[in-house]
């Protein structure tokens, strides 16, 4: 416990809040079947490979400068991507990055919250949301989703008027759930935050949102009409590129200056830039993968529920099914056989991340073992 130690017979003065906490992170284990984290199971090509391989040396040449603290071209990237994957037009004004979306979600707070506001979202849903609330010293409210894990646009209208806060994180799909949120109740929760008085921001946290099933709209679609909506990104997970930390959101240009105040000067390092858009470049080829995994999730949910299984609808690469009367159990049975899932969500569901084929067999195997399926 720093807090408490005396070895230089100095107190450290940590914020009493963050007294005897333990840094957020699921176990990092050395295991064959990694599918804990919802990463892309799939590791760049080499194609790929040699792409980012090029990019970086010729970043390497400049790197005695710093990088574009703008970011221009990558912003550029990102909007082409936007269109081509959503069929929404944006300017590279509309879009901001950082070093994976956690830190953008950072900086939105860093600008929207803040000690005497009130950050809302709406539980289960994804644990890092009251970490970034804390670390801001914006107060945390969690309001809940209903038992399907939908969101009631009547619950939602109801919480921000009762708690006027000045930030909405939604997570679409959700995390740890997989649900989808309808565009009908983003519009809610976007017309209820106008009505609070000092302004709201809501953030449509899409993740996962490249593994939405047809004909689920994107709420970059919503961009247009709600300046108060940002919609967040991330290349760590349909683009395979986790340990790149790449992150980004797409609001109206107003908004996104807002984020540009707080950000440390050149945060997103050359390299990262250089790597993010080198990817990009190949987005086609990744977004065939995304397919791939979309189907390889279809067919686990159908196999856990034939096996009487509860499992959640997943518009995400991640499946939660359930229930254990102890789930550490199964957790522990599944680690023994070299199969890392993840215990979180309500008591008795565990989270499975989509792999490869050979993975989820891996998977399936043992859990038929572990829970006497
Ligand atoms: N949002 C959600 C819902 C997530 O699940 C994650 C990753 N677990 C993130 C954001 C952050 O991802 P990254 O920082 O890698 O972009």
């Amino acid at each position: 416990d720093l807090s408490t130690s005396t070895s230089g017979a100095q107190r450290l003065p940590i914020r009493p809040e963050l007294a005897g906490l333990e840094p957020y992170g699921a176990p990092q284990l050395d295991v064959p079947v990694l599918l804990n984290v919802n990463e892309n199971p799939y590791a760049p090509s080499d194609e790929v490979v040699a792409d980012i391989a090029a990019a970086v040396a010729h970043a390497a040449r400049g790197l005695n400068r710093y990088p574009d603290r703008d970011f221009e071209a990558l912003r550029s990237d990102l909007a082409a991507y936007l269109l081509a994957e959503s069929g929404v037009a944006l300017g590279p004004e509309q879009i901001w990055a950082a070093n994976g979306s956690n830190e953008v979600m950072l900086h939105l707070l860093q600008a929207f919250g803040g000690p005497g506001r009130t950050a809302l979202s709406f539980a289960p849903t994804y644990s890092m949301y009251p970490e970034y609330a804390r670390d801001t010293s914006t107060e945390w409210v969690a309001g809940r989703r209903a038992e399907d894990f939908s969101l009631d646009p009547r619950a939602a209208r109801a919480a921000i008027a009762e708690h006027a806060p000045s930030v909405v994180l939604l997570a679409s799909p959700n995390n740890p759930t997989g649900t989808a949120l309808p565009l009908d109740t983003v519009r809610a929760v976007l017309d209820a935050a106008a009505q609070v008085p000092g302004g709201c921001v809501v953030v449509v946290d899409e993740a996962y949102g490249e593994f939405r099933r047809t004909g689920t709209p994107s709420a970059l679609e919503l961009l247009a009409a709600y300046p108060h909506l940002a919609v967040s990104r991330t290349m760590s997970k349909a683009f395979g590129l986790a340990g790149a930390r790449v992150g980004y959101l797409a609001a109206a240009p107003a908004l996104v200056d807002a984020l540009r105040v707080v950000r440390l000067p050149y945060h997103l390092s050359a390299v990262t830039q250089a790597v993010a858009r080198a990817a990009l470049a190949h987005s086609a080829e990744l977004m065939a993968q995304v397919g791939a995994l979309r189907e390889e999730r279809d067919a686990l949910v159908v196999w856990l529920r034939a096996r009487g299984l509860q499992v959640a609808d997943s518009d995400a690469n991640f499946v939660l099914f359930g229930l254990f009367d102890d789930r550490r159990a199964v957790w522990q049975g599944l680690l023994d056989r070299g199969v890392l899932v993840r215990e979180v969500g309500p008591p008795g569901w565990l989270r499975v991340s989509v792999g490869t084929p050979d993975e989820t067999q891996a998977f399936k195997d043992a859990l038929v073992e572990v829970a006497g399926l």
